[in-house]
């Protein structure tokens, strides 16, 4: 009993913690589907994003190739690379920037008609190879959107404290470059990308050989919330967007979300990061439900346990008080009780009925040659052999010790004598299943009751008592019918 108890309470706790885990599971499952949707929206973005980005670094690599082949151009020649490469791309702006060696520097200004501009670097020219250089911004155009500021011409880059390193570092490397988000010369925030221009079949093979081929950049430039829009129109409208250089947020949210993804975005050869968060998260909704529904199933199943259990222990304590241990037969307790109310019925319907009270016969020898455990196993078979006998209406107990009691229903002394004689017969007919073990006789007593006689229980055992001894003082193995009961 104890041990299906625990069995119970080990299915409870199992059914509440794994409808837990189930809901847990779910919930966890849901997320980590969500955590890849997001990430996919967030990579998707950046490669729209730098999609657009290389397409424009392309075709400024294509004004590159024209610069080269002719050298120097004019503005008309300008316009018509500029036009397209405004309006194809994300390019905000884009500019030619032409190396001029300090000791032209009269000659470009009067020829271009606008001054050489510095800015930054206490006004002295960039040196070069041993020899002062300008580079100024000779052609520039802006896209259409673009209102207000003029184009920088005359704007000498290389003493542009934060744009002249980049500069050059395009002019060493021969490779596209990209600047941080600054302002941009013709207003707002944005990026500058230089791509290099040498001289036409010059060596560019070594730092020193691109130094002295190098005669300008081709410049484009890159508004911010351009790119930020671009990643915008990549996601769905509810995602919030950020851009972020560097861990600092430069467009979409300034503050810093909450559980994102992020992807990044390499523009020329500096990466800046997209972060995204998308606000739809997975709901609660169904693993709550799940585990709701689980502990609930749980405390269920554990009430039904405890009643359960109950139950068995006040079975379990009815049987202890009402069962003989050994035989499992009634015993005494129970024995009375039901004789008592068997006298009763008798009384009531005027019919007769018998009580049989058996001993066995010097039983203690059993016990004292053989052991008191073969004793018991000996009152066992009697106990089956009475069993085997009985009729569904009688009632047979162990009263304790070799001693048994039989309640006959509706029979009369007749009857119950030959019951009784049948008993006894079937007793000194058995043979003990153990050898060693003499044969077993019993005495029996009849007292008969009801029909009349308002005999109470303790009377008729009394009485059953009396013809049992009687029984054993005649020699034993014997029926003996009660005085009273032949009267
Ligand atoms: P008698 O013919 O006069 O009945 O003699 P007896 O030896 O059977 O003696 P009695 O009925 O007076 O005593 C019953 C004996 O049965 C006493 C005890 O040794 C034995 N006995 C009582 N209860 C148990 C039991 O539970 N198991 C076993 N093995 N023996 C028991
Ligand atoms: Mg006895």
């Amino acid at each position: 009993m104890r041990l299906r108890f625990w069995l119970g309470l080990v299915a409870v706790f199992l059914v509440a913690t794994g409808s837990i885990a189930v809901a847990l599971a779910v919930r966890a499952n849901d997320y980590d589907n969500f955590h890849r949707l997001q990430r996919e929206q967030a990579v998707r973005a950046a490669r729209q994003a730098e999609a657009v980005t290389e397409l424009s670094v392309g075709q400024l690599a294509s004004a590159v190739a024209f610069y080269q082949s002719t050298g120097n151009i004019s503005a008309h020649e300008f316009d018509l690379i500029a036009a397209p490469l405004l309006d194809q791309g994300a390019l905000n702006g884009t500019a030619f920037v032409q190396r001029v060696p300090n000791a032209e520097r009269r000659r470009f200004e009067l020829e271009r008609a606008f001054p050489i501009t510095e800015r930054g670097l206490g006004g002295q020219p960039r040196r070069a190879g041993g020899r002062p250089v300008h580079f100024p911004v000779v052609d520039a155009a802006a896209a259409e959107n673009q209102v207000g500021a003029s184009p920088p011409l005359g704007y000498d880059v290389s003493s542009d404290p934060i744009r002249a390193p980049y500069l050059h570092r395009a002019g060493r490397s021969g490779k596209p470059v990209a600047t941080p988000a600054l302002p941009l010369l013709t207003g707002g925030s944005g990026i500058n990308v230089y791509l290099p221009v040498y001289r036409d079949r010059a060596p560019t093979a070594t730092p020193a050989e691109r130094q002295g081929a190098l005669i300008g950049f081709a410049a484009g430039a890159f508004r911010i919330d351009d790119l930020a829009a671009v990643t915008t129109a990549a996601v769905s409208p509810t995602v919030e967007v950020q851009l972020q250089e560097q861990g600092e947020a430069i467009a979409g949210a300034t503050e810093a979300l909450d559980d994102p993804a992020s992807a990044p975005i390499k523009v020329a050869d500096r990466t800046w990061m997209l972060v995204i968060r998308d606000p739809s998260r997975p709901g609660i909704g169904l693993p709550l439900l799940i585990a709701v529904f689980g502990v609930l199933l749980a405390a269920l199943l554990g009430a039904l346990v405890v009643i359960w259990s109950r139950n068995e222990q006040v079975q379990e304590l009815q049987r202890e008080v009402s069962q003989d241990p050994l035989t499992g037969l009634k015993n005494r307790r129970r024995f009375e009780e039901d004789l008592r109310t068997e006298l009763a019925r008798s009384q009531r319907d005027r019919v007769s009925g018998a009580l049989l009270m058996l001993d066995l016969d010097n039983f203690k020898q059993v016990n004292d040659t053989l052991g008191h455990s073969i004793g018991d196993r000996v009152i066992e078979e009697i106990a089956d052999v009475l069993q085997g006998r009985m009729r569904e209406t009688d009632v047979l107990a162990r009263l304790g010790g070799d001693e048994f009691a039989i309640v006959l229903p509706r029979c009369d002394a007749t009857e119950a004598q030959g019951v009784a004689e049948a008993i006894a017969t079937g007793i000194r007919e058995h043979v003990p299943h153990k050898e060693g073990v003499p044969p077993i006789t019993a005495s029996i007593g009849i007292a008969m009751f009801g029909a009349g006689s308002q005999a109470d229980l303790e009377s008729v055992m009394a009485d059953a008592d009396a013809a049992m001894y009687g029984a054993k003082a005649a020699g034993r193995d014997a029926v003996r019918l009660s005085a009273l009961s032949d009267a």
